[in-house]
């Protein structure tokens, strides 16, 4: 029974997609996961974290207030987590290189001295005026008061060291960073490591 009105909002809402390892996969729409399962390329998750084929789904009772579609047949619940059928590869989503980005990836704190409070800048590591590269090994958050006490100099020359070497983000940190917008408590059995890591 294909959806027949599909208001924009509910459309929009996040799934967490898991392959068939119950890896997580990606975050997508609801407007997709309906269409994946739909057409028989995924199963929907209940509350239990049981799986369920869409003509399954579909005779699930639709709880007033949950997110949903009108069908011609009635209400269809919008499900949170998908589980897809055939497809086991984990896909390395390249992360665009952004300044929100960087700051997501050093959980929004100075790499230099651990600040939280203050504004973050971007630093390059080795500074662009000495050849520095604006990419991910040579970028971290710093607080404004590190930012200015480095100045032209490397970590080394100006005393200073790094929490963590700044490193590309792995697919798991693309999951961690798309799925912070909009965590789901349901989600949790599978991202709960990344999501706590994140908060
Ligand atoms: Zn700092």
């Amino acid at each position: 029974m294909e959806p027949r009105t599909l208001p924009r909002d509910v459309l929009r809402h996040p799934v967490l997609v898991l392959n068939r390892s119950y890896h997580p996969v990606r975050i997508t729409s609801a407007k997709e996961a309906l269409s994946l399962l739909f057409c028989g390329r995924a199963e929907a998750l209940d509350a239990g974290y049981e799986p369920h084929d869409f003509a399954e789904w579909s005779r699930l009772p639709v709880e007033a207030g949950a997110p949903q579609v009108r069908t011609m047949r009635g209400a269809l619940r919008v499900p949170t987590i998908l589980l897809l059928r055939e497809y086991n590869r984990i896909p390395r989503t390249p992360l665009r290189l952004s300044r929100r980005n960087v700051f997501l990836r050093d959980g929004n704190r100075c790499m230099y001295c651990d600040d939280e409070e203050g504004e973050l800048t971007i630093d390059h590591v080795l500074p662009k005026s000495r050849g520095g590269q604006s990419q991910w090994e040579n970028l971290v958050a710093c607080c404004r008061a590190c930012n200015l006490a480095k100045g032209r100099r490397t970590p080394d020359e100006a005393g200073m060291k790094l929490r963590e070497k700044p490193l590309r983000p792995t697919w798991t940190v693309v999951i961690q960073l798309d799925g912070l917008r909009d965590p789901l408590p349901a989600w949790e059995p599978f991202l709960g490591q990344l999501l706590k890591r994140a908060s």
